[in-house]
């Protein structure tokens, strides 16, 4: 699936935009701050962003997330992660 296309409503914005919108709107052409708490329910964002940045793009992103509530998400997604790279 290519999520490019994909509106919802930005609640910084006030108005529908695409993910595409939300993958370039940021400084330098970076993500949006809010892509994975806006974009979540929608798709798998966090496995899309993983495999568009490179992975110090991808930490620096996570990092910039203000909800310690999706934080922990992406913390608990990457723990799964690692025990089923290690079975
Ligand atoms: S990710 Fe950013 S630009 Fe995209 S909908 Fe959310 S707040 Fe708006």
């Amino acid at each position: 699936m290519e999520p490019e296309g994909l509106e919802r409503r930005c609640p910084r914005l006030g108005g529908d935009v695409a993910f595409g919108y939300c993958k370039v709107c940021g400084e330098g052409r970076t993500p949006c701050f809010k892509v994975f708490d806006c974009w979540w329910e929608r798709f798998d964002v966090v496995a899309h962003m993983q495999a568009c940045l490179s992975p110090d793009a991808f930490d620096a992103l996570s990092a910039r997330r203000p909800q310690p509530k999706m934080t922990s998400l992406v913390d608990l997604i990457r723990q799964a992660q690692a025990r089923a790279s290690q079975d």
